[in-house]
């Protein structure tokens, strides 16, 4: 099985990352696709010193798991469905031909970017296998399987699958530990320590799911279908 999950900014990997640590646990290929820079992600840096921070710890948080590492630099706060992004969206997906594409809820998500990355997903899924769309790599062999990571914190999101990562909750928290810019930020602008932001979230999850930490999913419909819970662990 090949995943690969969309992440709108660096961090956002963070949602299903207990999923993804299970996949590559289980010998799966995992990919990571960070789509903008997270340039604004700071209380004190400038664009440029914390996009370049940022690409670091988004390596380092996908190295964790031995994920494979995309980095797409389009700006953030203004991820849009046009043209030139499709197209890095639709390359990408065939360069790595998954099997799933984990991505953000377009419909209740509160993020533009995240919206605009499901959306993107959404857009490019079927154009992934036409041959008269060209690119830099060669159509996918099928059309991916989409499923829709959580929410932050859980808002609007009713969860149709519980994956129970409660023996990767070490791997999620290494993987929140590299994205160490976002300490200070997330306690300055929220109050709230990173890793409690992550675990309070996946706790959450675990409680519904009757285990103690798990990340909720949902399926998309749209033509052609599979099978909601092919593949996924
Ligand atoms: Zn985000």
């Amino acid at each position: 099985m090949r995943v690969m999950a969309f992440a709108a900014h660096p961090d956002d990997e963070l949602v299903c990352a207990g999923t993804l640590a299970k996949y590559a646990a289980k010998g799966h290929k995992v990919a990571i696709v960070f789509i903008t820079n997270g340039e604004v992600g700071s209380e004190i840096y400038g664009n440029e010193e914390i996009a370049r921070i940022r690409k670091e710890e988004a390596r380092a948080s996908a190295a964790v798991i031995g994920a494979e590492f995309y980095w797409l630099g389009v700006r953030d706060e203004f991820l849009y469905t046009d043209e030139p992004v499709r197209r890095m969206i639709l390359d990408v997906m065939r360069q790595f031909d998954p099997d799933i594409v984990i991505c953000p809820d377009k419909d209740v998500d509160y993020h533009p970017d995240h919206i605009a990355a499901g959306q993107l997903v959404w857009d490019v899924r079927v154009m992934t296998t036409v041959p008269n769309i060209k690119t830099g790599h060669k159509p996918c062999t099928k059309i991916p399987m989409v499923a829709y990571q959580d929410t932050v914190m859980g808002l609007n999101f009713m969860p149709e699958k519980y994956v129970d990562v409660s023996d990767y909750w070490d791997a999620k928290a290494a993987m929140t530990n590299c994205h160490e810019s976002q300490k200070g930020w997330l306690e300055a602008q929220y109050g709230v320590t990173h890793l409690e932001f992550v675990r309070v979230h996946t706790m959450f999850r675990g409680f519904q799911a009757g285990c103690k930490y798990a990340e909720a999913f949902k399926f998309p419909r749209f033509f052609p279908m599979r099978t909601e819970s092919e593949g996924l662990l």
